[in-house]
This record gives structure tokens, C-alpha cells and sequence, in this order.
């Protein structure tokens, strides 16, 4: 019963200690369940009212995530979900034995060294080292964080001040421009251009490009850095040599600071080459480069990612590490390291992972591509990463009857996960408002799958019109 002043309820119904399941005992119950959240309800109302208890300015409007939107719509086991970028393929049995050996050391079930596990970033070092060329010392030159996502987070936190602008390219990897806006800082956007003198029609993702003098325009005195991601995610891009160089002249010419996300960086396609930005001369200085263990070995789970970069970075990142998270999950990392290890004594060989899955994602790749194609649809060819855009035009979807609220894209997935039970990403989550109308005509599927899996994706393309 409402009480006079009318937001709040005078009474609540008791339980009785006797409720047996009689139609009259179920009844009270709902009434008590109701009761009790029209009262919780409104008491939240009272408090939202509130002014102090409201959201901090530095998420306002960042309520809204594509990965909280669409894993839950996918979760359904009858969906055969293309969506979310995990594999289902099985991580190497030795990362996975490496864990279960560290959980029954029982110092290894303790906190380790905060800024990384000693044994992981020995082994990030001994990898790496050969990968740039370098010695990379591990106590000072990389910071282990919890995933890519961490390593975003503790160098937007770590070197991105209120009132700089980060430059972007879109489509990018959706929480960069919230990263950049929780650290008080501005996104200034650049769109990747389908290039106009195309002449095939087969759309690779190298054919998406930066126009230089539009990315020169972007620099400005208040340009902190640039993020760039290759292999890109969602297109696949990979940026060449000469691409590379001309963001780093800008980056020197303007003292900007680059923020490489290289998480893709071991799954690079026959014909292409993955390039560190920070190999490039007058780079290493201003570069911070991201990777993670989810990646590498297939287990997104685990959720380890590292930064690596010159000390007078990477002591900014630890900074914001040590008051933050302090430390990752000892076991986790005992067993990339264990990992790591045994793949750097095969790189170069077709048995190293680093190697062997690439050659792997090849293959569904190219049949990813072989079934949309032959269904009409466009792929663009990725040349890295485990991504794949197409353009839906063709299939002459009609979703007006879904209203204007959203754009064509997610219209598009939210119709094809109900109607023919194949979930993707809508590439609209990776660009900005004034890029949208270039974008919502693509979605993004992941093929790290297993065969069965991209044969349960083959039958619904196939059978689209019946
Ligand atoms: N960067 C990119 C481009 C990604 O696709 C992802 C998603 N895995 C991340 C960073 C975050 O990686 P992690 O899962 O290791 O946090
Ligand atoms: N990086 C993955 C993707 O792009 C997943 C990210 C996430 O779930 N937050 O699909």
C-alpha cells in the first residue's frame, strides 16, 4: 500500500517461516517481490534525484558499448556467432599445461613483481629483442597489464593530458575514443578512404587509405599523439612501410607521441609484412607499443597484455600500473612466459605459433571469403588479423520497418541474429558520427573458428533467400 507522501511504501509484507508452495503462499510472494522493488525503485529514483550521486564528467555519454550490446544477443547456443573476436579454435597445449604446471607452485599463486612477472618480461625481452632489433631491457622498457585494454588505459592515464587532442583513424578499435575522453582529452578522427582508382572488384584491405594532406591538417599545437593499430581491427589493414613513415615524419616534425596497438601483430597474411612503427628511425624514442597474450596464443581469456617503449615513457605508464591494478595474475604469467619461451627457440620455423596459426587463419581467410563471394557479397580481403568487413548492399536488406534510431548496421546484425541466427559486428561501433554514412553498410565477422563453425555460417549464406 502506498503511504500519503506516495514514493515510498508504509509496510512490508513478512515472510512467513511456513510458506508451503499452495496457490495463495505464491501469491503473497509476488506481491512481496513487487512490493519490495517498486520500493527499491523508488528509493533509487530518490537518490538518482540527487545531485551528488550522479555519473563522474569524465564518463558522461560513454554508457553505450557495442561488446555489452551484442555478446549477450549472441550468447544463445542456437547463434552461430561470428561477433565478438575470440577464438574457438583450442590455444596450444603447452600454454595450457604451462598454467596448470604454475598452479601447483604455490609461490606462483602469490603477488609478483607489479610491473611484470620477472620470468614474462625476461621472455618479452628475449622475443622481442629479436623482433626490433634491440636489446629491450625488461625492468624498465615494458609494463604487463591486464590486456591491450590495460596497456590502452595506463598510457592514456599515463601521458595524455586534459585538453590535448589524440589523433584517431577510423574504423577504429571501439574504446580508444572513450579511453581518450577519460583522460579529459579531445579525439580528433581521420577516415581510412576506399581508394576511388580502384579497377578490380575484389576489395583488399590495403585498398583502404589515409589521404596525407588530411592527416597533416589533423596536427595542431595541441596534438598529444596518435593511436595507430596494424593489423587494423575490424578492416585487416596492415600499414606499409611508407604509410608508417609518413605518420612518423608528422609525429617528429609536431613532438607527437605514437600509441601503437600491434595486438594482431603475429597474424599477418602471405604477401604482407608487419612493421613496428618504433623501428623507424627517430621512433623508438616517442613510441609506445601494445600487444597481448589473448592474441598471441589464442587466449583471449586470460586477459595479459604488455607495453613496450624507452623508460621515460614506460616509467609514466608504471605510474598509473602501481595505483591502479598493482599486478596481473601470477600463474598467467609464469605460463606466457613458459610460452613465450618455447616459441622463441622456433621462430622462424613453420612450427613456431607465432607462424603456425597465421598459416591456419590463412585458410579460413580465403574460405571465408570464397562463401560471402559466392553468395554475392563483397569481403574486403584482410591482409592481418582475424577480421573480416563486407559490404551487405548487395543482399538488398529492407529494415525500415526497425524506425531511424540506429544506423543500417545495426539494424542489419540485430535483424540477422533473429532471422537467420549469424551474429557479426556492426562497423559503425569503430567510427564516428561524420564517418558513418561510409561505414554502415559493413559488418565484421570473426573467422578464428573452427571448421564446424564456418560451416554452420556457410549454410545460413547459402540458404539466405529460402
Ligand atoms: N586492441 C585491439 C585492436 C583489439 O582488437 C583488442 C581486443 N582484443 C584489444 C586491443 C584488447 O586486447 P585484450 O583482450 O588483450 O585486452
Ligand atoms: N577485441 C575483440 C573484438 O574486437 C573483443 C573486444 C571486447 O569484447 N571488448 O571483437
Amino acid at each position: 500500500m502506498r503511504s500519503k507522501t506516495g514514493n515510498s511504501f508504509t509496510k512490508r509484507t513478512p515472510i512467513r517461516k511456513d510458506m508451503n508452495l499452495t496457490h495463495r503462499s505464491i501469491r503473497s510472494a509476488c506481491h512481496f517481490v513487487k512490493i519490495n522493488c517498486l520500493r527499491n525503485l523508488s528509493i533509487t529514483k530518490a537518490i538518482m534525484a540527487s545531485s551528488r550521486l550522479t555519473n563522474s564528467k569524465r564518463i558522461e555519454g560513454l554508457d553505450k558499448n557495442v561488446w555489452v550490446a551484442f555478446t549477450s544477443v549472441a550468447a544463445d547456443p542456437s547463434i552461430v556467432n561470428l561477433g565478438q573476436g575470440y577464438p574457438d579454435i583450442p590455444p596450444p597445449a603447452y600454454v595450457k599445461e604451462g598454467l596448470a604446471n604454475a598452479a601447483v607452485v604455490d609461490q606462483l599463486n602469490q603477488y609478483t613483481r607489479g610491473f611484470g612477472h620477472p620470468a614474462l618480461v625476461k621472455a618479452l625481452s628475449q622475443v622481442y629483442g629479436k623482433v626490433y632489433g634491440r636489446h629491450i631491457d625488461p625492468f624498465k622498457e615494458i609494463l604487463v597489464t591486464v590486456g591491450g585494454y590495460g596497456s590502452l588505459f595506463c598510457t592514456m592515464q599515463g601521458l595524455v593530458e586534459v585538453g590535448d587532442e589524440v589523433i584517431i583513424i577510423e574504423p577504429f578499435f571501439d574504446c580508444y575514443v572513450p579511453m581518450v575522453q577519460m583522460a579529459g582529452a579531445k579525439p580528433i578522427l581521420i577516415p581510412l578512404r576506399l581508394k576511388s582508382n580502384k579497377k578490380s572488384n575484389i576489395i583488399s584491405s590495403s585498398d583502404w587509405v589515409l589521404d596525407p594532406a588530411e592527416l597533416a591538417s589533423k596536427f595542431t599545437s595541441k596534438t598529444k599523439a596518435i593511436i595507430i593499430n596494424t593489423p587494423n581491427n575490424p578492416l585487416g589493414k596492415i600499414f606499409s612501410r611508407d604509410e608508417l613513415q609518413m605518420i612518423a615524419d608528422l609525429c617528429i616534425k609536431h613532438d607527437t607521441l605514437c600509441i601503437s596497438d600491434e595486438v594482431y601483430e603475429w597474424l599477418i597474411y602471405k604477401g604482407h609484412q608487419h612493421i613496428k612503427i618504433a623501428t623507424l628511425p627517430g621512433m623508438w624514442d616517442r613510441t609506445i607499443t601494445i600487444s597481448s597474450a589473448g592474441k598471441t596464443f589464442s587466449v583471449t581469456g586470460w586477459k595479459l597484455g604488455w607495453s613496450i617503449g624507452p623508460e621515460h615513457l614506460i616509467k609514466h605508464l608504471q605510474t598509473v600500473m602501481q595505483n591502479t591494478l598493482y599486478t596481473c595474475p601470477t600463474p598467467l604469467q609464469e605460463a606466457v612466459a613458459q610460452g613465450l619461451l618455447r616459441d622463441y627457440e622456433l621462430m622462424g620455423q613453420p612450427d613456431c605459433y607465432f607462424t603456425s596459426l597465421a598459416v591456419e587463419l590463412e585458410g579460413k581467410r580465403d574460405r571465408m571469403a570464397a562463401i560471402l563471394q559466392d553468395v554475392g557479397m563483397s569481403p574486403i580481403i584482410p591482409e592481418g588479423g582475424y577480421f573480416m568487413c563486407v559490404d551487405v548492399t548487395s543482399l538488398n536488406q529492407d529494415l525500415s520497418h526497425l524506425g531511424d534510431d540506429e544506423p543500417y548496421d545495426y539494424k542489419f546484425i540485430k535483424w540477422m541474429i533473429k532471422e537467420k541466427k549469424l551474429a557479426a559486428i556492426p562497423v559503425t561501433a569503430f567510427c564516428g558520427d561524420s564517418s558513418r554514412k561510409q561505414f554502415e553498410k559493413y559488418i565484421r565477422l570473426c573467422f578464428i573458428k573452427k571448421d564446424s563453425t564456418l560451416d554452420a555460417a556457410e549454410a545460413i549464406l547459402k540458404n539466405w533467400n529460402n
